[in-house]
């Protein structure tokens, strides 16, 4: 059997693996159950980097499954650690393109931070992997696998949170967003609790939508940056495909808590009045509004708002009732933000000193 035709496990939900595996043993009169044992292997706590690191299974049936079926890594390129515990990783593919996953470290939680696209074919102004333009979707074992080569680093790192804050717009590569969420909340994936799963958008719209016909209770963010069309389609050219209007209703009908995402930029989306417009948003939809301070780096052309003046716009928005956090910038000595190490690894921009 030539390597094309195997079926690659890590594409499927964990009840279809554990199925596809119990019918193979079985058609090969082995009992189904071993199947099943074989299904255990591929997630969670301890996945397996080779069949034959099942060591459970009779050695016949390890090397009978490796010529029907493959379980594909993600090769570690690049990793660093940043002064705040922060650690950031590239991962390469087998054609080559490259991806960030983020592990960032804070209490006694563990948040990864996940691509998915390799590239970005919407070009906000102020982002990286926007810059450096679309490659492709990665399909469900090239996110997921982000997660399980984690939990086989020694020593392992096992998520309490992931975010779909990474590389790419999550909702335009829904058909692999929609079964790595079940693989990432299942218990026979990596059982993260789906409340502790957000995707992040600019507001694509059918993805919004079959997000929301979930049953699992998923967390949605929306990357709204700027509260009226003329001032957002300059920053989100997305915005003329599904202007605010559109994204606004689609936030208020989810019925779930919705977050606002809103990277702060000096002199171009933080002056009071701005704050009061995005208020009126906000209090429409019941969103949080995480308010993201500009992350240097990737920032083409950009200033960062300055605290005091963050601090300014955080207050009014709660005088105006909107509750409202002003995100930890982590990594920022990594170049931790969306899209930066690739950008430094690729296009060789001078590296950031890990102090
Ligand atoms: N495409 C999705 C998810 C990836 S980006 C989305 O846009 O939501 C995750 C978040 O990081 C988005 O809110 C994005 O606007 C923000 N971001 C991108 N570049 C940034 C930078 N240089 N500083 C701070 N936030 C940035």
């Amino acid at each position: 059997m030539t390597t094309a035709s195997r079926t690659n496990l890590l594409n499927l939900t964990p009840a279809e693996a554990e199925s596809a595996l119990r019918a193979f043993a079985e058609s090969h009169g082995v009992p189904a159950y071993r199947g099943s044992q074989a299904s255990r292997h591929l997630w969670g706590t301890a996945p397996a980097a080779t069949f034959e690191d099942m060591t459970d299974l009779p050695k016949s049936f390890r090397a009978l499954v490796a010529e029907h079926f493959e379980l594909p890594r993600l090769a570690l390129a690049a990793e660093q650690t940043s002064s705040d515990g922060t650690r950031k990783f590239l991962f390469t593919m087998h054609d080559g393109q490259a991806i960030e996953t983020v592990a960032i470290p804070d209490g006694d939680r563990l948040t990864f931070c996940v691509s998915s696209q390799a590239g970005c074919a919407l070009q906000c102004s102020f982002c990286a992997t926007g810059a450096m333009g679309f490659a492709r979707n990665l399909t469900v074992h090239e996110i997921a696998g982000q997660v399980r080569e984690l939990a086989m680093l020694s020593p392992p790192l096992f998520a309490t949170n992931i975010v779909f804050m990474g590389m790419g717009e999550p909702l335009m590569n829904w058909a692999s967003v929609d079964k790595t969420l079940t693989i990432l909340n299942d218990p026979k994936g990596f059982g993260i609790g789906a409340r502790h799963i957000t995707v992040s958008t600019v507001g694509w719209l059918p993805g919004i939508e079959a997000l929301g016909a979930r049953k699992e209770q998923f967390r949605l963010a929306i990357s709204i940056h700027a509260p009226t069309d003329a001032l957002r389609a300059t920053l989100m050219p997305v915005n003329t495909k599904f202007p605010l209007a559109v994204v606004i209703d689609a936030a208020a009908a989810f019925d779930r808590r919705v977050t606002f995402e809103y990277v702060m930029l000096g002199g171009v989306n933080d002056t009071p009045a701005i704050a009061s417009e995005l208020a009126g948003l906000a209090r429409r939809c019941k969103a949080f509004v995480n308010l993201i301070p500009l992350h240097p780096g990737g920032a083409m052309g950009f200033a960062p708002t300055t605290r005091e003046n963050i601090g300014a716009f955080a207050r009014q928005l709660r005088v105006h009732g909107v509750e409202v956090a002003i995100r930890k910038s982590r990594g920022t000595d990594i170049a931790a933000a969306c899209g930066q190490l690739r950008v430094e690894r690729l296009e060789r921009r001078r590296p950031v000193a890990a102090n």
